[in-house]
């Protein structure tokens, strides 16, 4: 991913949710939620890279589970780093805020409170300590602490 590739044998994560909530999918059928990590936009062909990964994603999950899955898919829809930025505001379509990919990566995070405009703070999966439910709760207290340190409590 450093160069803005995505690697052809991609680490794959799936989450089906009619597993805990039978309605999200009609009956006899499941909802897959499926993920695979890509580069932020950087202006790459994306709908020339789309089949390309469908097809590695299909080919594998096929190759594990031993099943066509192909063939099992009814309805589907694709969201790319372009569709995540316009649908969400993420800058370039990036989840997880700065690429946390080289060892100084953690220190050039974006920190909890503006340089510029005194008072205002940042919580979340894009600034400091970083992505991630446990990060950002710990990036609320973070915030929580340096207001009342500021403020008072
Ligand atoms: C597919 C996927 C799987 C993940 N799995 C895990 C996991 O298993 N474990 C884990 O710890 N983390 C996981 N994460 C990461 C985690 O979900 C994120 O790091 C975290 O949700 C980021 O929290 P946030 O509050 O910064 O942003 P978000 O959770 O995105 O919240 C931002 C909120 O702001 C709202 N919003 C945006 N713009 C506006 C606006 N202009 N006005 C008002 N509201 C607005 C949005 O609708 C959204 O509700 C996963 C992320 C993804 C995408």
């Amino acid at each position: 991913m450093k160069d803005g590739r995505i690697s052809a044998d991609p680490t794959v994560y799936i989450n089906i949710g009619s597993k805990y909530e039978a309605g999200d999918a009609p009956a006899g059928c499941e909802n897959w939620f499926t993920m695979v990590n890509v580069p932020y936009d950087s202006g790459q062909d994306w709908d020339q890279l789309i089949p390309i990964v469908r097809k590695n994603v299909l080919e594998k999950l096929s190759r594990m589970l031993q099943t066509d899955v192909e063939s099992l898919i009814e309805n589907e829809s694709i969201l790319d780093p372009r569709t995540i930025q316009s649908k969400t505001s993420s800058h370039l379509g990036a989840l997880y805020g700065t690429a946390s990919n080289d060892q100084k990566a953690a220190f050039l995070r974006h920190p909890n409170f503006s340089k510029r405009i005194k008072g205002l703070y940042f919580c979340g999966g894009s600034v400091h300590p970083g992505g991630g439910i446990p990060l950002c709760l710990l990036s609320a207290k973070i915030v929580d602490q340096e207001i009342a340190a500021t403020y008072g409590a």
